[in-house]
C-alpha cells in the first residue's frame, strides 16, 4: 500500500526558490514515488505560489491560524499533489519569502512559520478532512526551521481525537535556526510544558529548528559527513548537544540532482550538447562562455590553464572571501575565472575589483541567473567550491554531471561526493576532482595549483571528467533511503 507523506517546506521549484532547499523539496515527490510513497507538498501561499494555481480549489478554511484567517488550496507541484496555505495576512508579500525589501527578517516570521507548522499538524493529525477518496497522512516530513513547528505542534498540542503521526525533521543548513524572542511563546498556542529544554525553549527564546529537532521522530541531514559534523560545536552551532543526544535517530541522506534538467546530452540551454564520449564538443560552449564574459579567448597563452567558474552565494560560508585572496595567484598561474553570484556586499565589491584588476582574465556577473549557470557548467573547465561548511552542495553535483571538474573543500557533502585526485586515486583511476583541507589561502592556492597541473596532463584531466560524468547522483538511491526511513517510522 502506498504511504502518504506530507512534505512541509517554505520553498520548492518550480514555484519559489531562494536556494538548494527548493531544488530538494521540488524533486522529492518524484524521487520517492517509485518506492510507493505518495508525497503531497505544503507550501506557504506567497504571491508567486498562489498566482501559479490555475484554479483556486479551496479544501479547508481556518477562521484563525495564529490569529489570521487562512485557506488551504489544492493544486499540483509538477505531477505531485500540492497544498498551499493561503493566508494573505502572513504570506501575501512580494519578493523574498523571509526578508523585507531592506533585507531584514520579517518581524512576524515566528507567526508566519508557526502558522505553517500548525496547519501541517492539523492536516496530518486528521483535523482537516482528507479530500476525495484519499486516506489521511502516514508521515510528516518537515524541512528546515520554517517547518520546525510542525513536529512540535504534533508532539505538544494535538487534541485527543487527533491521529498520532510520526515526523522527520531535515536540516538543510544548521546555520539557519529561526531563533525568536521568548516573548512569542505564549502566542504559539503550546502548553507550558513545551517551554523546556526538550521542547521549544532555546537560549531563553523559541528555537523553531530546535523545536522540530526535539520533537521529530527522526532527524536527517543532507549528507553522511554533515550528519557527523553537526555533532561538533564548529558545525552544530549550538545544537550539537541535542544532535548527539538524539543518537541513532540522526542520519544523513545525500541530495540527488534532477537529471532531466541537468543533463549535458539534452540541455537546451547549451550552445552545444555533449556526452562523456564527445567531450571535445564542450569547446564550443567554452568559447561561448568566454565571449559572454568578455574573457580572453583560448589562445596559446591560455591553453595550458583551465577556465575556473564559480556559481554561488557570495558569502563567508562559501569561502568566497578566501577565494578573493587567491585570485591573483589563480591569474598568476595562467588560469581565468568567471564568477556568477550574489551575496555580501563587500564580497561582491571584491570580485568587481578583481575583474577590474585583471581584465580579460577575471569576469563577474552579480545576480541570480539559472540559465547562465547551465552555460557555465557546460563550458567551464573546473568549478570552485571552497565552502567552510557544506551540508550537501548541489553545484559540485551539477559540475560532475557536466564534466566540469570540481575543486572543493573537504567538508560535508563535498567530501562525500568528490574523490580527490591524490596519487592513490589517480593510480586506481577513480578520481573525480580536487579536494583541499582548511579554507585558507595556502590550502586553496595549493588546490588551484594542483588543478592547473592536472589540466596540463590532458589524458588525466579527461579521466577526471569521465569519472565524474559516470557518477550516479540522481535521486535513485536517495529516494529509496527516504522511503525506507518513512516506512521504518510506521513499522
Ligand atoms: P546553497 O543552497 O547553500 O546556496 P547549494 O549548492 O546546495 O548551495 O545550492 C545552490 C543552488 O542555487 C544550486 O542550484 C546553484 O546552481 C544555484 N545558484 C546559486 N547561486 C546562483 C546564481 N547566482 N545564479 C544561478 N544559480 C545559482
Amino acid at each position: 500500500m502506498a504511504l502518504r507523506v506530507l512534505s512541509v517546506t517554505s520553498e520548492a521549484v518550480p514555484l519559489i526558490k531562494t536556494g538548494g532547499l527548493a531544488d530538494v523539496a521540488g524533486a522529492l515527490p518524484a524521487a520517492v514515488a517509485p518506492h510507493k510513497i505518495e508525497m503531497t507538498t505544503l507550501l506557504p501561499g506567497y504571491p508567486a505560489v498562489t498566482a501559479a494555481l490555475p484554479r483556486k480549489r479551496v479544501v479547508h478554511a481556518w477562521d484563525s491560524l495564529l490569529g489570521e484567517p487562512a485557506r488551504l488550496i489544492a493544486g499540483k507541484l509538477g505531477d505531485a499533489p500540492l497544498l498551499v496555505l493561503d493566508a494573505p495576512g502572513l504570506f501575501g508579500r512580494a519578493g523574498n519569502p523571509y526578508v523585507d525589501p531592506a533585507g531584514q527578517d520579517w518581524s512576524d516570521n515566528w507567526r508566519r512559520f508557526a502558522a505553517l507548522g500548525r496547519a501541517a499538524a492539523d492536516i496530518v493529525g486528521g483535523l482537516v478532512p482528507a479530500t476525495g477518496k484519499r486516506r489521511g497522512f502516514d508521515v510528516l516530513h518537515a524541512h528546515d526551521w520554517q517547518a520546525g513547528m510542525a513536529p512540535a505542534y504534533l508532539r505538544w498540542a494535538m487534541p485527543a481525537q487527533a491521529l498520532p503521526v510520526p515526523s522527520v525533521m531535515t536540516i538543510h543548513n544548521m546555520a539557519f535556526q529561526g531563533w525568536q524572542s521568548g516573548e512569542v511563546f505564549p502566542r504559539l498556542g503550546l502548553p507550558q510544558a513545551a517551554w523546556s529544554v526538550d521542547g521549544v525553549e532555546y537560549h531563553g527564546g523559541v528555537g523553531l529548528l530546535k523545536a522540530g529537532l526535539a520533537a521529530a521522530s527522526a532527524i536527517t541531514t543532507v549528507s553522511p559527513t554533515y550528519a557527523q559534523e553537526i555533532r561538533t560545536a564548529e558545525f552544530g552551532m549550538g545544537l550539537e548537544g541535542l544532535i548527539v543526544s538524539r543518537g541513532g535517530d540522526v542520519s544523513g541522506i545525500l541530495n540527488g540532482i534532477d537529471t532531466q534538467v541537468w543533463n549535458p546530452e539534452s540541455d537546451p540551454l547549451l550552445a552545444r550538447r555533449y556526452g562523456a564520449a564527445s567531450l571535445s564538443r564542450r569547446m564550443t560552449n567554452k568559447h561561448a562562455l568566454e565571449a559572454e564574459f568578455g574573457l580572453d579567448a583560448s589562445g596559446a597563452q591560455e591553453r595550458g590553464a583551465p577556465l575556473f567558474i564559480v556559481v554561488s552565494r557570495l558569502t563567508g560560508q562559501k569561502g568566497m572571501d578566501v577565494l578573493l585572496e587567491t585570485v591573483d595567484h589563480l591569474v598568476g598561474s595562467g588560469a581565468r575565472l568567471a564568477v556568477l553570484g550574489s551575496g555580501e556586499a563587500w564580497i561582491e565589491a571584491g570580485f568587481r575589483a578583481a575583474a577590474d584588476r585583471h581584465p580579460g582574465r577575471v569576469a563577474v556577473r552579480i545576480g541570480y541567473d539559472e540559465d547562465l549557470s547551465h552555460r557555465m557548467q557546460g563550458g567551464g573547465d573546473a568549478i570552485l567550491v571552497p565552502s567552510r561548511y557544506e551540508p550537501c552542495g548541489l553545484t559540485q553535483l551539477y559540475a560532475l554531471a557536466y564534466g566540469c571538474v570540481p575543486v572543493v573543500a573537504r567538508t560535508g557533502g563535498l567530501a562525500d561526493t568528490v574523490i580527490d585526485a591524490n596519487p592513490a586515486a589517480l593510480a586506481a583511476g577513480v578520481a573525480t576532482g580536487v579536494q583541499h583541507g582548511a579554507v585558507t589561502y595556502d590550502s586553496l592556492s595549493g588546490a588551484l595549483s594542483r588543478a592547473v597541473a592536472l589540466y596540463q596532463r590532458p589524458d588525466e584531466w579527461l579521466r577526471l571528467q569521465r569519472n565524474g560524468m559516470a557518477c550516479d547522483f540522481s535521486w535513485r538511491a536517495s529516494g529509496k533511503a527516504y522511503a525506507d526511513l518513512y516506512r521504518s517510522l510506521i513499522a
